[in-house]
């Protein structure tokens, strides 16, 4: 278990590490860049204590599951099953869970979740852009008139325009979502500079603005994590990630919870 610099979490569970790019969001996933001489796409469970950590945490923690692969990855099928025992025995701990594959998790929810879910966990799946918008509706099909897990949505790294109303059904799905976090893209130097491999993207302040428009218009607390570096060299902050809220213009300083 180790802190996170992450600012909608407290703690990353690395019980498990390594994952394979599905999408363009993958790009320049920061687990491939932190692992670049590791074997990144190896799927590998981690020693056994980890898989332990979040018994010695104190209650309310907000823990992301797995920051470092994709917690529904079909490569760690072998070990989801114990992670999900350690979930429902810390109901007092908050497990964040993350997916680019929602498509899975019917088949992997655990035997007892039932209608309501855990109450305890978190059930996300990261959007990077209007391509990807289906993930939500996969997502939303698990919701039960009993469910008390919650819903949310990583609009991280936002590399285009997201239209969260663009059809009824997105609109229906969008409304049961009980959180978004949205961000801009972090890297070393713009996308095309010669010699760099892990680059940001350009992003656009509109394609913020839409999100959060929407989500005050469904109802959908927003947390604007950072504004990634391509928005931080426009607007010349120090923080080259965009990631010190007090240097935001105000309109981009919330942070709301679930
Ligand atoms: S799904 Fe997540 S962890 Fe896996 S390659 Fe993509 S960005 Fe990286």
């Amino acid at each position: 278990m180790s802190k996170t610099y992450i600012q909608w979490t407290n703690f990353s569970w690395h019980f498990m590490k390594g994952c394979l790019k599905v999408s363009p969001g993958c790009k320049y996933c920061y687990m491939h860049r932190m692992m670049d001489k590791d074997n990144p796409s190896l799927v590998r469970l981690m020693p056994h204590k980890r898989m332990l950590e979040p018994y010695g945490l104190p209650a309310g923690t907000k823990v992301f599951v797995t920051p470092f692969s994709d917690f529904f990855i079909i490569d760690g099928d072998p070990w989801r099953s114990q992670a999900w025992i350690v979930m429902k025995n810390c109901p007092d701990i908050i497990f964040q869970i993350l997916t680019k594959r929602p498509e899975r998790i019917l088949q992997c929810l655990p035997p007892d979740w039932g209608p309501t879910g855990y109450p305890n966990v978190w059930l996300g799946v990261s959007i990077e852009s209007q391509a990807y918008v289906d993930r939500m509706i996969t997502l939303s099909k698990l919701d039960t008139p009993e469910r008390q897990f919650k819903f949310w949505i990583s609009a991280e790294p936002l590399i285009d325009e997201i239209d969260f109303l663009a059809t009824p059904q997105l609109q229906t799905a969008f409304e049961k979502m009980d959180w978004l976090v949205a961000g801009g893209e972090s890297g070393d130097a713009p996308e095309g500079t010669p010699g760099v491999k892990y680059c940001y993207r350009q992003s656009d302040s509109k394609w913020f603005n839409q999100i959060m428009t929407q989500c005050a218009q469904c109802n959908v607390p927003f947390f604007m994590k950072q504004l990634g570096n391509d928005a931080a060299k426009k607007l010349k902050l120090l923080d080259k990630k965009g990631g010190n809220i007090n240097e935001w213009p105000s309109r981009y300083q919330i942070r709301m919870w679930p």
